[in-house]
């Protein structure tokens, strides 16, 4: 993944750094050399846009301040794990400039590994339907009777190999991953990867919210060797939080996010067809700003904080 990508129009200019790539949410950029600024060349500034995907599109619709409640609930989540990552400054005194304070982070600059590392908790989504049909999740044999939104014996990794744009990521198996990055690395991305949700699923519980699986991505730092957490962490965008209170197995359990979105776009007021091909149509206002309202809720009972928008 290194060539730009259809997602940069609303990617702002910034004095000082190139933009080099747009994913779904993200857009990157490097320092641009001998531009007076005084980062060292092994950084990107990693920006959080406003946009969101649904269905595996991006829509036209923004969520208003969703960039920075992704951005501000990351940095949470680094400063809670005993994870090494790959945060660097995230101030305009660190260098983030003007335009994108609050949304932006300074990273070191790492060669990610083209691994989705998940681990699950809990059983439902991609996992449910592979334990329907074979018993299994990412070929890990599972105890019988487990339903939608079964809490697991234990979290399990459940790795998945990063898709193109538009397309759906696709589940592999823990030789796979070793087949992509070798032994070493494997053992290392699925420890880490357990380890992130151990914690952050003991933190969430804490406040109320089950932490039902998500989703990291790790790169080596080419400096130091270090396998190090790189891009977003425990978002509503990386993750499935479910309120403990209605958490109810047995059935699908709505999502903390995008759930009016989801609804809204598959019900007949949308007049879209998920299946037809076709772009999905602008999000009506409340329903942008109900969802803008769980992004919040998500970010304040997390981490105890007040968003002041
Ligand atoms: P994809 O991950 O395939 O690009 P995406 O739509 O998920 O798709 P975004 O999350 O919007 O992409 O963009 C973030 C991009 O930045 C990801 O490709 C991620 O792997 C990459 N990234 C995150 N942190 C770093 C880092 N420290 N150094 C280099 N790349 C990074
Ligand atoms: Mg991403």
């Amino acid at each position: 993944a290194s060539a730009k990508r259809g997602y940069d129009a609303d990617a702002p200019q910034l004095e000082g750094w190139k933009h080099i790539y747009s994913g779904k949410v993200r857009d990157l950029y490097e320092p641009i050399d001998g531009s007076g600024f005084s980062h060292p060349a092994d950084v990107v500034l990693v920006v959080a846009s406003d946009r969101i995907s649904a269905y595996d599109y991006v829509l036209s619709s923004t969520i208003p301040d969703k960039g920075r409640v992704l951005t501000q609930l990351s940095l949470w989540w680094f400063e809670q794990l005993n994870v090494p990552n790959h945060v660097v400054g995230s101030t305009a005194d660190d260098g983030v400039p003007a335009e994108v304070v609050g949304r932006a982070m300074i990273c070191r600059r790492l060669e990610m590994y083209p691994v989705e590392c998940i681990a699950r908790g809990y059983l439902t989504g991609s996992g449910l339907v592979e334990y329907r049909e074979h018993g299994t999740v990412c070929e890990i044999p599972l105890p019988g009777g487990l339903v939608d939104g079964s809490r697991l014996p234990e979290a399990i990794f459940t790795p998945s190999a990063k898709a193109e744009i538009g397309e759906h990521d696709e589940n592999i198996t823990y030789e796979d991953v070793t087949g992509m990055v070798g032994d070493d690395a494997a053992a290392r991305l699925r420890d880490l990867t357990l380890e992130v949700y151990r914690e952050a699923e003991r933190i969430a519980r804490e406040r109320g919210i089950i932490l039902a699986d998500t989703k990291v991505e790790f790169g080596v730092d080419p400096v130091t060797g270090d396998i190090t957490l790189g891009d977003e962490v425990l978002t509503p965008d990386s993750s499935r939080f479910w309120d403990a209170a209605t958490w109810e197995p047995g059935k699908a359990q709505p999502s903390f996010d995008k759930q009016f979105v989801r609804d809204w776009l598959t019900s007949s007021a949308s007049g879209w067809d998920r299946h037809s091909g076709e772009e999905p149509p602008a999000l009506p206002a409340d329903v942008v700003e109900r969802t803008r309202e769980r992004y919040v809720e998500a970010y304040e009972r997390l981490t105890g904080r007040n968003f002041d928008s």
